[in-house]
């Protein structure tokens, strides 16, 4: 079976583009894993398909309502089990790589995108079971969110990447930065490739590989402590 991920979102539109291309589509082409975007529109209430009302206490924005997004949620759990009810929101845990790839390897997902002030807090409390922010800012809504999470965890999902052992080599699996990468033409603008990358011979060039993603992610860290 494959893995599943519902997104629940108002705007569907803004997730169509990002999932139905390059590495995303293989992946659902593959059979690797199903990617199914909801319109929470068809759960809004009276003939507008009402989402979203004014905040209680008062202040500006409105708040998404509980009824349409626990009636769409309740829905899909009756077809489906699923391991994480995913709220994407700027104050939750920080996406990094450790995340996706424990949730490449997790069972059914779903994602909610927010948007206005966000959703009424009770379903946070009571029915969201890991809340996911990409990043400390505040976006118009969360399907852009959404299709960050989306995308670094489908190609992780084993088989999705032509070469398996790929994924491995990128920045951040092991704490390392990614070393540098070249191809043709070896010589532009006086720009030369390194030699060593040229020379054939494989473990010097892992070597060299090695040193510079250390180098790299050693820069790196001294950089962050300076901020
Ligand atoms: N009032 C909220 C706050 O201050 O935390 C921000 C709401 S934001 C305008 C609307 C929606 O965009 C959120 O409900 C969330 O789903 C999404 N969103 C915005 N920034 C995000 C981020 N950095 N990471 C994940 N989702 C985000």
């Amino acid at each position: 079976m494959p893995m599943r991920i519902d997104i629940i979102s108002a705007i569907p539109e803004l997730l169509r583009s990002p999932l139905s291309h390059s590495i995303m589509q293989r992946a659902q082409d593959k059979g690797l894993v199903e990617i199914n975007i909801i319109n929470l529109r068809e759960y809004g209430l009276g003939p507008h398909r009402q989402i979203d009302d004014y905040q209680y206490g008062g202040g500006a924005g409105m708040v998404m309502m509980i009824e349409p997004l626990f009636k769409c949620i309740d829905a899909l759990k009756a077809e489906r089990e699923y391991e994480h009810i995913i709220y994407m929101t700027p104050d939750g845990d920080l996406l990094n790589q450790a995340l996706s790839n424990r949730l490449s390897i997790s069972g059914n997902i779903m994602i909610l995108c927010g948007h206005y002030k966000g959703i009424d807090d009770r379903l946070r409390e009571h029915v969201i079971t890991m809340e996911v922010s990409i990043g400390e800012y505040v976006l118009s809504g969360g399907e852009l969110a959404a299709a960050v999470l989306v995308d670094s965890v489908a190609r992780l999902i084993p088989g999705v990447l032509n070469d398996s052992t790929s994924a491995l080599f990128d920045s951040f699996q092991d704490d390392l930065i990614a070393p540098p990468v070249y191809t043709r033409p070896e010589e532009f603008n006086g720009w030369s490739v390194p030699k060593i990358l040229l020379s054939g011979h494989d473990k010097n060039i892992l070597d060299w590989r090695s040193e510079q993603s250390l180098e790299r992610t050693m820069k790196r860290k001294n950089d962050l402590k300076g901020d």
